[in-house]
């Protein structure tokens, strides 16, 4: 189990999944809290049981189906009503009943919530948290506070926050997270509300939100002014603009302020940890997040490349391995011949000088024309493989396509393609249909290669992006199209350009086709 004495404290199950289009069902959730307790935080706040039925239903399956090594289970609810008994009051019987080992509650801390969203005395309001508070403690769980609007209440009434903190550690509370609810904090500030309610001796957590874009940095200005709570979101997931992402509060906290929050091997999985949540939440990762990103330790320009290739901790920030990422390199016309290099030896191949030289003329001369290898890294090995061999090498030879679109009689717009190949010395023709050009080129490649290739069957193209490049140097102006192709081990993207469209689809087609071939380990 994790050290008590600072609390990394996960709420992507509750105010994560407020988030805009992301909708977790129970087997999702159980999914997501395995991940987290992979990473290794310390507590993962699973929802709001009795109040939400599918929260009810996640507490009563993690008992038999959550096997949590590092993580104690949080349930969220609400102080009593008021004019209750917090024992009669069957929202905190849920709380009780859930089996969770802590009970995060949540209360109003702003004078002015207190009276007109809660509609009740300023007494009353303290009588609520204080009775529930202890009536948990009593029933034997821990109890921490979520103090609502912390910051806006305490600049419209600072005793009555500060009491609020009081009566809550009084009456049990270990632990009294300040809520930037609205979001609307900057780090200065924020920073000397934490300090003044420190002084309280009450133990203080942190939860932000990002609508200023300081989320994190806000949770690093409390910790620095004596926070020993911190909560996030996977991915900075959440409402509006998101919660402080935890991921990044994790690693700024451990790699650049020497706290030991995590198991050193469990940070150095947290980017595949970031990825595997966003396949169940379904929601696109974020190339640019810090630490966890595709991006996080990409460089592109050439000049840095030459650095790079001899002390590569001149151009990052930390060591990428320590979270699990990677360095990669970008072959783009700002790269000279070490980055070329540096990029042939990450995809596994030692380049003399000869062949680096010729492949980054090449690349720049292909770059003039219009293709990018930044997104292409498919098309970029490929033409590295014709390099090193000195001739182009593939599986199959084209001897001619030819693609009709029609719009039928019904209006239906339909495509037809046929492609004439040799392969494996036969000559093959084969014809497919699809809803659009490229659709049917696919078709029929396919169809013609599959008796031969069987494992073409597992590629699939999952995505097609076409862009208008402006001519220069008094060219017309060409299409672009990035291809990205998966089979059941990974993705790769492939690249083609021409002032047709349909002939920029089919060289990037027919390089996905020939890369997926490679990967199925056949050699052209
Ligand atoms: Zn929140």
């Amino acid at each position: 189990m994790a050290d008590d004495r600072f609390h990394v404290y996960d709420t992507t199950l509750r105010d994560g999944a407020q988030q805009e289009g992301l909708n977790l069902t129970v087997a999702d959730k159980l999914a997501v809290a395995r991940h987290l307790d992979g990473l290794g935080v310390g507590f993962i706040e699973g929802g709001w049981p009795g109040a939400n039925p599918k929260d009810t239903e996640f507490f009563r399956r993690a008992r038999t189906e959550l096997d949590l090594r590092h993580a104690q289970l949080a349930a969220f609810g609400a102080t009593r009503r008021a004019g209750v008994k917090a024992a009669d009051d069957p929202l905190v019987a849920a709380l009780r009943e859930s089996g969770a080992p802590v009970v995060t509650l949540v209360a109003k801390s702003h004078d002015r919530h207190v009276e007109l969203a809660l509609r009740t005395t300023l007494e009353e309001n303290l009588a609520m948290i204080r009775d529930t508070v202890s009536h948990l403690r009593a029933e034997g769980q821990r109890v921490f506070l979520d103090a609502e609007h912390f910051f806006d209440g305490y600049i419209s009434n600072p005793a009555y926050a500060l009491e609020v903190l009081r009566v809550a550690a009084e009456a049990g509370a270990s632990v009294i997270a300040l809520c930037d609810t609205n979001g609307g904090m900057l780090p200065d500030e924020l920073a000397d509300v934490v300090h003044a309610a420190v002084q309280t001796s009450a133990r203080i957590g942190i939860h932000c939100h990002d609508d200023t874009g300081c989320a994190v940095a806000n949770s690093l200005a409390a910790v620095k002014a004596g926070a020993t709570h911190v909560q996030g979101c996977a991915n900075g997931y959440g409402e509006r603009s998101g919660n402080a992402n935890l991921f990044t509060v994790v690693a700024n906290l451990q790699l650049k302020r020497g706290f030991d929050l995590v198991p050193r091997e469990a940070l150095a999985d947290m980017t595949r940890i970031a990825h595997a949540i966003t396949e169940v939440t379904n929601v696109t990762p974020n190339s640019h997040a810090p630490y966890v990103g595709v991006s996080a330790f990409a460089h592109k320009a050439g000049l840095h490349a030459s650095a790079i290739k001899v002390d590569p901790n001149l151009y990052q920030h930390i060591d990428p391995a320590q979270v699990g990422n990677d360095m990669r390199m970008l072959v783009s016309d700002m790269a000279g011949r070490a980055s070329v290099e540096l990029k042939g030896r990450e995809l596994g191949y030692e380049l003399g000088p000869d062949i680096s030289r010729e492949l980054v003329n090449r690349v720049k001369e292909m770059e003039s024309r219009g293709y990018t290898f930044e997104a292409a890294d498919a098309s970029f090995e490929l033409l590295l493989r014709d390099t090193v061999a000195g001739e182009r090498r593939s599986h199959f030879q084209v001897e001619s396509w030819r693609v009709i679109v029609e719009r039928a009689r019904g209006g239906e717009v339909v495509s037809e393609a046929t492609v004439k190949l040799y392969a494996k010395g036969e000559r093959i023709v084969a014809t497919g249909e699809g809803n659009g050009p490229v659709n049917a080129l696919d078709r029929a490649v396919r169809l013609g290669l599959e008796r031969l290739y069987p494992e073409l069957a597992e590629v699939e193209l999952i995505d097609f992006k076409v862009r208008i490049l402006e001519g220069t140097h008094g060219t017309d102006a060409v299409t672009r199209v990035l291809i990205t192709s998966s089979d059941a081990a990974g993705e790769w993207s492939t690249v083609g350009v021409d002032e047709n469209i349909i002939e920029a689809s089919w060289q990037a087609l027919e390089q996905a086709v020939t890369y997926g071939l490679l990967r199925a380990g056949h050699t052209a």
